[in-house]
């Protein structure tokens, strides 16, 4: 039944997982190393500083959070949360398609954390 917008989203989550790994790439090119995780954090305050690239920090938990959606998709779990089970609002996952947790469970845990 939800197969078509599967395909939507699985093809929404790949292209973003490219775009972060475009930045990866590039940026294990720039340090001149393979994956070293330790060069990559040094080239990340370096880009930081450089570009003012702020996002670039996230950019690994990003591609994880993508890849994890793309493995729902697979299982037939995604568009549920993580915490509580229920579906998470199709608004949201437009807007956050790799979106993890509803949208009460994320304040709760923001909250939490502050
Ligand atoms: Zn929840």
């Amino acid at each position: 039944m939800k197969n078509e917008q599967n395909v939507k989203i699985r093809k929404r989550l790949q292209s973003l997982r490219d775009e972060i790994l475009k930045v990866i790439d590039w940026r294990d090119t720039s340090s001149g190393s393979n994956g070293a995780m330790d060069e990559i954090d040094q080239a990340n305050e370096l880009i930081e500083k450089e570009m003012g690239f702020v996002m670039s920090n996230n950019m690994r938990a990003n591609l994880k959070e993508v890849e994890e959606a793309l493995d729902r998709i697979d299982k037939n779990h995604y568009g549920k949360c993580l915490h509580c089970g229920q579906d998470i609002s199709p608004k949201r996952l437009e807007v956050l398609p790799f979106a993890r947790f509803c949208v009460p469970c994320q304040e709760k845990m923001e909250n939490k954390n502050r």
